[in-house]
C-alpha cells in the first residue's frame, strides 16, 4: 500500500508537506440551484472547515494563518493550498478562478495546490487553466465520487452519475492533472461489496490517489432526519467492521495509487452516529497493527 506521504515524497523528496485548507467563498451547484437544492443528504459543510479558516479572510491571509498553525510543530514544512470547502471550480469565471489559484500558488512556502470539486463542475476552460498552472507547480484535483452506483448517488441527491466521474477523470488526466477520487463507505443501500466495487472501478481509472471515509450521520442533515425516521438504509460501521473493510480495500488498490486516508472524523459534537471517539492516528495505528498481523 502506498501512503499519501510516500506519494508526496515522489514530488518533494527534500521536505515534508502539509495541506492548508482554504475557503475561497465558493458555493456548491448542488445547493445553489445550478444542479440541485438542499445538497447531498449527508452534507454539513462546517464539518470540513478547520478552526483556522472559520474567519474567512483573503486566500493569502488564510494560508498565513494555516502556516502559523502548523509551523509551531514543523518549522521546515512546505504547504499545499487546499481549496476544500464546497465546490472549488464552481460559479466563478476563468479570470477570477485564476486570480484565486494564483494568490495561493504565489504564497511563500506553497509548493502545490489541491482543488476539491464535483465531477460535473469541470468545464474545459477550468481544466485548461489548471493545466496551464500545472506547468509551474503540481496541481491536484480531488473529485467527489462517493460511490460508483448510480442508485446510491440518486439516493443521497448527489446530482451526478458515475459516468460523470469517469468523464471528469479522463478529461483531467489527459491534461496532465493529478487526479484523486473520494469515496464514502456505508451510503444508503450499500454494504461492503458495493464499496469494494466502487474501489475497483475507481482504480480502473487514471487516478493517483484514493480518499475514503466511513459514513457519519451528522446532526441537522437530511440524512439524519431520514435515519431517525427509519427511512435511511445506511451501514453504520463499527470500528472493527471498518478495519476489516479497509484491509479488503488495501488488497484491491494497486501500488500505483496512494491511499490518502481512511478516516475523516467530523467534530464529535455534530456526529449523531456512529460515535467512535477515536483520533485519526489511533485508527491508523489499529489498521497498521492489523496489516502487520496478517
Ligand atoms: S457534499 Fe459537496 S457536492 Fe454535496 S452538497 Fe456538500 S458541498 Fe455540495
Amino acid at each position: 500500500m502506498k501512503t499519501y506521504s510516500e506519494y508526496m515524497r515522489e514530488f518533494f523528496p527534500d521536505f515534508k508537506v502539509q495541506k492548508i485548507s482554504v475557503d475561497a467563498g465558493f458555493s456548491c451547484p448542488n445547493r445553489d440551484g445550478n444542479i440541485g437544492r438542499g445538497g447531498c443528504t449527508y452534507c454539513r459543510v462546517d464539518a470540513f472547515t478547520p478552526a483556522y479558516c472559520l474567519e474567512r479572510g483573503s486566500v493569502a491571509s488564510q494560508i498565513e494563518a494555516g502556516k502559523r498553525f502548523f509551523a509551531r510543530k514543523y518549522p521546515d514544512m512546505r504547504y499545499l493550498a487546499y481549496f476544500q470547502a464546497f465546490t472549488n471550480t464552481h460559479g466563478r469565471d476563468t479570470a477570477l478562478l485564476r486570480s484565486l489559484y494564483e494568490e495561493a500558488a504565489s504564497a511563500e512556502g506553497v509548493v502545490g495546490i489541491v482543488v476539491a470539486t464535483r465531477p460535473d463542475a469541470l468545464p474545459d476552460s477550468t481544466l485548461d487553466l489548471l493545466r496551464e498552472m500545472s506547468r509551474r507547480l503540481p496541481v491536484w484535483l480531488e473529485i467527489g465520487a462517493e460511490s460508483s452506483h448510480d442508485a446510491t448517488l440518486r439516493a443521497v441527491n448527489r446530482g451526478h452519475t458515475w459516468h460523470d466521474v469517469e468523464q471528469a477523470v479522463e478529461r483531467a488526466s489527459v491534461r496532465g492533472l493529478h487526479c484523486g477520487l473520494h469515496l464514502i463507505a456505508g451510503l444508503p443501500g450499500e454494504g461492503d461489496s458495493e464499496v469494494l466495487e466502487s474501489v475497483e472501478r475507481a482504480c480502473a481509472l487514471p487516478i493517483e490517489t484514493l480518499k475514503l471515509h466511513h459514513l457519519q450521520i451528522l446532526s441537522g442533515t437530511e440524512l439524519e432526519r431520514l435515519w431517525r425516521e427509519g427511512k435511511a438504509d445506511v451501514r453504520l460501521y463499527t470500528v472493527e467492521e471498518y478495519l476489516e473493510l479497509c484491509v479488503r480495500i488495501i488488497e484491491r488498490v494497486p501500488e500505483r495509487i496512494a491511499i490518502d486516508r481512511f478516516l475523516s472524523q467530523s467534530p464529535p459534537g455534530i456526529v449523531a452516529a456512529p460515535r467512535w471517539n477515536l483520533k485519526n492516528y489511533q485508527f491508523a495505528n489499529m489498521l497498521s497493527a492489523r496489516l502487520k498481523a496478517r
